[in-house]
């Protein structure tokens, strides 16, 4: 490709080249993880087809052939982060297990009491819990670099900071929510200066900038395949050499070591030592693959991402009500905002119906929300195969969200008045069955997605809200993207009732639903009943799908688990 077309590139990507509806997904979720070219796709394939066997035993031709072509990954990836070795390479399950690595097999055996670990509020949750667990073990400190007024690791804050006792600095070079790059050489000027190590988590860099760890001058880089046109399931550990000839293994077994022996066991050099197992071997032709791919799009990439950056900022920010978390252009097309008036789940599943993939919630930097003081944000992602016009698409459905909930909210439709709360939530008896089949009745009479959506948000206007102080942690359902409150109570003839309040409306309007189903029924009868027959023939299962961040899926959960 000598000249960037962001169509031509688009066709390398068979989910979005062949769309599989009439509707084709504007996906925007590339911070979480990118779509993957053909080319990876066909690599992996390949592997399997023509080359499957297992690596580093070659008393086989096959196994020979496949453990030059991972040896060979290896060099693919050394140039594409310029590391001095290969021996610097290792191969992980992603950017979570390589910080683990350094944490549980760097800073774990040397860290004493009163040493002190930096990270900043922006960091990932992969980048936070395991020095967690370390300061846990050893009596380390966390110390947390602030952010500037552009969402930037503040610099002039670090030398407040940092001290001859920090022995680690370990930050991101660009946030997966706020898509800034932070002043990396800055950073590890000041960390050298005290002679503390670096580790930088480059998950959501190495998409967008050339890396060079050696002109970088840290001393472990880590980063995911998945978030740069690679498989999920493998990543890159990169360490100076001499760091990582000094720390233990991190899981002991097959292919890391030496000699094993029951009068002693050795193990086997870098990168070996750090591989325990059998590998991903076709995830790492693929990642192989998918960094061949980026570096030879770079520089066209970056120029097509910056019109993408300017054309969608200008766009976004002429959103009534959008607020984006730092008011400047970002860096890199990741856009982190919220919306006047609502919640960021309601959103999100309204752009959902119109096919548009975005993200809602924490994005794993619930430290990050709270420095911020919010409860949660919008994230749009960008790659470059994305188009203008998907923006354009884009920015019509958040207007008509806009309009949607302008209009909602000024009046109830005359229908619906005619169905009272106490229909579903709290009327007795025979009447309770009821409740559901009003629902199911008009839910069957609603026009796909959107018909259904405008039950749900109608249904939303019928929970009764609980106070501010009723909102207590002991209600928190965990496993909410949106924070829910459940309380229940049980009678003297064992029937239970329910009530619960959550920000997002559309969680409200769900609530109504479990309500019907839930309501003054007993434990017996709670116990045995098919949520998902009937979730199913409302046409919402998606609402009930196993993704960690369920809201419904765990207030049925605890209804049950309460119940029973
Ligand atoms: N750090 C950052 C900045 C990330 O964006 C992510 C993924 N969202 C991770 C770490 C964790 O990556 P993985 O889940 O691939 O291990």
């Amino acid at each position: 490709m000598t000249e960037f077309s962001p169509q031509a590139f688009r066709n390398q990507f068979p989910l979005l080249a062949k769309p599989q509806s009439t509707q084709p997904i504007v996906y925007f979720d590339n911070a979480a993880t990118t779509q993957k070219p053909n080319c990876v796709i066909d690599e992996m394939t390949r592997f399997y087809q023509t080359t499957n066997a297992n690596v580093h035993r070659a008393s086989h031709q096959l196994s020979a052939m496949a453990t030059t072509q991972f040896e060979r990954a290896r060099e693919t990836a050394k140039h594409f982060i310029n590391a001095h070795s290969e021996k610097e390479i290792i191969w992980t399950k992603g950017t979570t297990e390589a910080i683990n690595i350094v944490a549980q097999c760097y800073a774990k055996p040397l860290f004493k009491a009163g040493d002190e670990i930096i990270v900043s509020y922006s960091e990932h949750h992969a980048n936070i819990v395991p020095w967690q667990q370390v300061a846990a073990h050893c009596g380390a400190f966390i110390k947390v670099l602030p952010l500037d007024k552009t969402g930037r690791i503040d610099i002039a804050a670090i030398d407040a900071i940092i001290t001859n006792k920090t022995k680690l600095v370990a930050v991101n070079l660009v946030s997966n929510v706020i898509g800034k790059r932070n002043p990396i050489e800055a950073i590890i000027d000041r960390a050298k200066a005290v002679n503390a190590k670096v580790l930088v988590d480059g998950a959501q860099a190495v998409a967008h900038e050339a890396i060079d760890v050696q002109k970088l001058g840290c001393d472990f880089f880590v980063f995911s395949a998945h978030k740069v046109y690679g498989p999920t399931g493998v990543g890159v550990l990169y360490g100076r050499e001499a760091l990582l000839e000094a720390m233990p293994p991190y899981q002991f077994g097959g292919e890391m070591i030496k000699k094993v022996s029951f009068s002693g066991t050795t193990f086997a050099q870098l990168p070996f030592k750090f591989e325990t197992g059998t590998p991903n071997i076709a995830g790492v032709l693929g990642l192989a693959k998918a960094l061949a791919f980026t570096g030879n799009n770079r520089q066209l990439m970056a120029d097509y991402e910056q019109t993408l950056i300017d054309y969608t900022y200008e766009r976004l920010v002429s959103i009534s009500g959008v607020k984006l978390l730092f008011a400047d252009k970002p860096d890199i097309p990741i856009f982190s905002f919220v919306l006047d008036n609502a919640h960021h789940q309601d959103v999100a599943t309204f752009l959902n119906g119109q096919n548009i993939a975005i993200r809602a919630g924490h994005h794993c930097a619930m430290p990050l929300m709270e420095y911020l003081g919010e409860s949660g944000c919008l994230r749009i992602s960008l790659a470059p195969y994305n188009l203008t016009r998907e923006v354009d698409t884009f920015i019509d459905a958040m207007r008509a969200f806009n309009h949607m909930s302008a209009s909602s909210s000024t009046s109830l439709p005359a229908d619906l008045s005619a169905i009272s709360l106490e229909s579903y939530v709290d009327r007795k008896g025979v009447e309770k069955q009821n409740a559901l089949e009003e629902i199911q009745a008009r839910f069957n009479s609603a026009k796909g997605w959107d018909g259904r959506h405008r039950e749900i948000m109608l249904l939303s206007k019928q929970l009764e809200r609980l106070s501010r102080d009723q909102r207590l942690d002991q209600y928190l359902v965990q496993g909410c993207e949106s924070d829910v409150w459940l309380k229940a109570q049980v009678n003297q003839d064992g029937e239970w009732s329910f009530q619960a309040d959550s920000d997002a409306k559309v969680i409200r309007g769900l609530l109504v639903i479990v309500f019907a189903m839930f309501n003054h029924q007993n434990a017996g009868y709670i116990e045995s009943f098919d949520v998902e027959h009937h979730f199913k023939q409302l046409g919402l299962m998606e609402h009930l799908s196993p993704s960690r961040g369920n809201g419904v899926r765990a207030i049925v959960a605890r209804i049950k688990d309460l119940a029973g």
